[in-house]
């Protein structure tokens, strides 16, 4: 509530303490979070996605003593046994293509998607088609902020998705944060 701020649009900038600059003892604490809600899981490997998502699933990597695997938004030449999905992207309104090696996911792997922000739902859906393609199990989702505005959360439980939010913005209208 202090820290955030509201752009036109539905947009919320945490630069200060999660997107650009970062707050070593929240990532802490937040990942204690997702591993407390998350106790019951049977997890092999967190995934995520480049960039913002690599500071929250490193340290639940850590805190859980998993390896932590993330999905690259630009495709290498050099990726061996390249997997690729498309994700839509919102802000930028164009399709982009995100990869990852079949090296570090395999249908033996039971993953934790972990994320900054549940907007739409496209990115996780695009990293969901990828552990699909490995044959992978998807355990569930976490996500520091959800924007419950925007269709992603109801999409995801629809599908069946066990997905956990630490912060839930019911509204950003006005440039007013609302808080669950
Ligand atoms: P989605 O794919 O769910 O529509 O959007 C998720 C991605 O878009 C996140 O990984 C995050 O990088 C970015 N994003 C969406 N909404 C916001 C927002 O309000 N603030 C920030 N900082 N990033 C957002």
């Amino acid at each position: 509530m202090e820290d955030g701020k509201c752009f036109p649009g539905g947009i919320l900038k945490v630069d200060s303490f999660i997107n650009h600059q970062m707050d070593p003892m929240l990532m802490k604490s937040m990942a204690e979070e997702f591993a407390r809600r998350f106790a019951s899981a049977e997890i092999t490997k967190i995934i995520t996605i480049e960039a913002s998502g690599i500071a929250p699933a490193i340290m639940l990597g850590y805190i859980l003593q998993l390896p932590v695997v993330f999905v690259k938004k630009k495709t290498p030449k050099t990726m061996e046994n390249m997997l690729t999905s498309q994700v839509y992207s919102f802000t930028k309104d164009r399709v982009y293509d995100v990869c990852l090696s079949s090296d570090f996911l395999s249908s033996e792997d039971k993953v934790l998607f972990i994320d900054d922000f549940l907007a739409n739902g496209n990115a996780a859906k695009g990293v969901f088609g990828l552990i699909e393609q490995a044959g992978a199990h998807l355990v569930g989702a976490g996500f520091l902020i959800e924007k419950s505005f925007q269709n992603g959360g109801k999409m995801l439980r629809d599908m069946g998705v066990w997905v956990e939010s630490l912060a839930i913005v019911d509204d950003l209208s006005d440039c007013k944060i609302v808080l669950r």
